[in-house]
């Protein structure tokens, strides 16, 4: 598989902070040309089995994924997991010490909200969360939209949820190190998410990328929803300076929120290696279609037709 392969390995579904099923997001990933997906919930892989099924159901490539939060030099980083085995009782481990974090978070939050005068955030907050254990900002911005407090989410974060603002907790979550290690002793790919939204120095960065290399990390994310054009091009050169994989994802989380839709991304650059080359062992193939059905099932891309939307 070349880099020429329409994959989406980056979304979110109920089962964290997304608003569509695991299925509505692969029969959304499929009428949109995607060939290879992966469900890449935060800290949960709850929803693995439903979309592993419907991938196959739809005939997607299918790839398990997740996306865990790390904290690195005081900031959030998120680092996404790929082709892991699901069972494996380390990863799920660590998961539910990562996932039992967040209640104690957004009590806080809803503490630090209450100050400035709005309150019952944390009731509010979880009634938008599919899967309580998952409460994130997410569901506090669409709380405070909801209750007519702000008019979008974006500036409720700005407002409210960012470093400085009331509705702001510090959170330590896992280390890099253990995060890695989970993926990897699973049989499987730790990839560095968006790494331009990380607000760090040049050297932070460096040791990020260094760090993530030294406990087995393989894998960055070039082409994503959270980068610019002119990122790409940046990420694309960072992955070759460390020898990394490159991977792609939109980061989808809903169609009224998300402003890159599943599977429009431009292809990676042509000189990375992609992460499904290394992973191909790993992927779960969409059954063969029967023959006579394949000109009704399976959707003619154009050559390029994923290209439409970048800039
Ligand atoms: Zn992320
Ligand atoms: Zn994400």
């Amino acid at each position: 598989m070349t880099s020429l392969l329409n994959a989406d390995l980056h979304c979110h579904s109920v089962v964290s902070d997304g608003t569509l099923t695991p299925e509505a997001l692969a029969a959304r990933a499929k009428a949109n040309g995607v060939e290879l997906w992966a469900l890449t919930d935060h800290d949960e892989i709850g929803g693995q089995q439903r979309a592993a099924a419907a991938a196959r159901a739809v005939g997607l490539h299918y790839l398990t994924g997740v996306e865990i939060s790390v904290t690195f030099i005081h900031q959030t980083v998120h680092i996404v997991g790929l082709g892991f085995d699901p069972e494996d009782p380390a990863l799920q481990l660590g998961l539910i010490q990562t996932r039992g974090g967040r209640g104690q978070r957004a009590m806080e939050m809803a503490d630090g909200l209450a100050k400035v005068g709005i309150t019952g955030a944390f009731e509010g907050a979880l009634k938008f969360a599919g899967n309580h254990e998952l409460i994130s900002r997410t569901h506090f911005a669409r709380f405070l939209v909801d209750s007519g407090v702000c008019k979008d989410t974006q500036e409720v974060f700005r407002k409210y949820l960012i470093e400085g603002k009331p509705g702001y907790v510090a959170h330590r979550w896992a280390s890099l190190k253990d995060a890695v290690t989970w993926i990897t002793q699973a049989g499987g790919m730790a990839v560095i998410a968006h790494p331009a939204r990380y607000k760090f120095s040049t050297n932070e960065e460096f040791a990020l990328f260094t760090e993530f290399k030294g406990h087995g990390g393989q894998g960055v994310e070039v082409v994503t929803g959270s980068h610019t054009a002119a990122e790409y091009v940046t990420y694309a050169a960072t992955a070759q300076e460390f020898g990394l994989l490159a991977s792609r994802g939109s980061d989808f989380h809903s169609p009224t929120e998300s402003h890159t839709e599943l599977g429009t991304l431009p292809f990676l650059p042509g000189q990375l290696t992609p992460v499904w080359e290394a992973l191909a062992h790993r992927i779960q193939l969409a059954p063969a279609l029967k023959p006579a059905l394949n000109s009704t099932l399976t959707p003619a891309v154009e050559p390029g037709a994923a290209r439409s939307s970048a800039s």
